[in-house]
């Protein structure tokens, strides 16, 4: 059986009927909607001969047995978000079970192959991302934190993992799972606008951003908005309005990708008749290259303190939460930009904005990259989610290029 891009684009499709209404993908997980996608997804490997494992976490593992047990893994998630697309996630399970398909057609592999289906990438239904992958990498060190977390009806994340067979106290035991792991793979749509920009299908994902999340409080004088002349008002508002319109410049500044901003201001007292008293502002800034990351933040923090003595308020600033940058094996970059010019003609390096499952498998010290495909209007996280279909079919192709070129690196080192 060789492979088969336009059956995985119609599996998608079958999935897509499966598990999504008239507003989108449903398939949150730990919900009976994931249940069924993961059920569908078992009957569909059942062919290949792949066993099927779910470890501690819930992650749902094929295991393709071939001549030596180093693994090279393929992942992606199943689960959506609430309303989401028909692709995040699902693509790469898909594709990557079309390459085993392949792979268990001409016999046994001379390495092993895994698919994973990882569990709750997402953090829709508890606001948890990356949940089995940051299991099976060991970074998982929030336990008390997801003990404690409740989704929108008031049910506890123990609870509800539970219900599909995971115990959170024993969650970290699949861990093991990475033993002997020699590579992994993971494709995905790009959810941004660089590649259809560029008029190319397929690009390689150097690494995924760093990030710098902090609360900046500004404070001054909440005073009287007919009786305080203008020359006397201590407003915090102008030092965050001053600063959202600086970080676009240091983002400019800085290049290569860099991206800043200021996602939400809340002002008090917040009355038409009151100088603003305290803006309190959400500022996420991210960057592949961590000196350039380190960079921005000085740079937003020095203008904020100069904003303020010229406003005559103070600034405060509290990190909120942060993540190096991770950056993808040179060498399987090297692969995947060959497989992808094979399949497509031109490659081209991006890093990636948002964080993915590979990041977490990367941090644990397995060699790791990934593909983007083309995401049309750059949209993603609704059901406007879209991909052309021969780019599908390219992706699906480019990622058995690279499992081929990868099985063979791992089998002769
Ligand atoms: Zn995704």
């Amino acid at each position: 059986m060789g492979l088969d891009p336009k059956r995985t684009v119609a599996e998608l499709r079958e999935l897509q009927q499966l598990t999504g209404d008239e507003n989108g993908a449903q398939r949150v997980a730990w919900t009976e909607t994931w249940e069924r996608a993961r059920d569908w997804l078992r009957e569909k490997v059942a062919g290949t001969g792949a066993e099927e494992s779910v470890d501690a976490a819930g992650n749902q593992w094929f295991t393709l047995r071939g001549g030596s047990d180093r693994a090279v893994l393929i992942g992606g998630h199943i689960d959506s978000v609430p309303n989401g697309g028909w692709l995040d996630g699902a693509l790469n399970v898909m594709g990557g079970m079309e390459v085993l398909r392949r792979l268990a057609g001409e016999g046994q592999p001379a390495v092993t192959v895994r698919l994973v289906n990882w569990a709750d990438e997402e953090g829709a239904r508890f606001g948890r991302s990356l949940f089995g992958s940051s299991a099976a990498a060991g970074s998982m060190a929030d336990q008390d934190e997801l003990r404690s977390r409740k989704d929108a009806n008031g049910v506890a994340l123990p609870d509800a993992v539970r219900e599909h067979g995971v115990d959170l106290d024993s969650a970290l035991d699949a861990r093991s799972e990475l033993d002997g792991s020699a590579a992994y793979l993971e494709l995905h749509i790009e959810q941004g606008p660089v590649l259809e920009s560029l008029n190319l299908p397929l690009g390689v994902v150097l690494g995924t951003f760093g990030v710098e999340r902090h609360q900046v409080t500004f404070r001054g004088q909440a005073a009287h908005a007919g009786s305080t002349p203008m020359d006397k008002r201590r407003d915090a508002l102008a030092g965050a309005a001053r600063l959202e319109l600086e970080i676009r410049e240091i983002a400019k500044r800085t290049g290569a990708g860099a991206v800043c901003t200021m996602g939400g201001v809340v002002t008090k007292p917040g009355i038409v008749t009151s100088v603003v008293e305290t803006a309190e502002c959400l500022l996420d800034q991210r960057h592949l290259d961590a000196a350039q990351l380190a960079a921005m933040l000085e740079q937003a923090k020095s203008v904020a303190e100069r904003f303020a003595r010229e406003e005559n308020i103070e600034v405060e600033w509290e990190r909120i939460w942060n993540i190096e940058p991770i950056l993808f094996d040179e060498s399987l970059v090297e692969l995947a930009d060959e497989s992808i010019t094979e399949v497509a003609g031109t490659s081209h390096r991006l890093p990636s904005g948002p964080l993915h499952d590979a990041a977490e498998v990367a941090r644990a010290g397995v060699p790791t990259v990934m593909l983007f495909v083309q995401s049309l209007r750059g949209l993603s996280h609704t059901k406007l989610e879209d991909t052309k279909e021969e780019h599908l079919e390219l992706a699906v192709q480019a990622l058995d290029r690279l499992a081929s070129k990868t099985i063979a690196r791992v089998a002769n080192d």
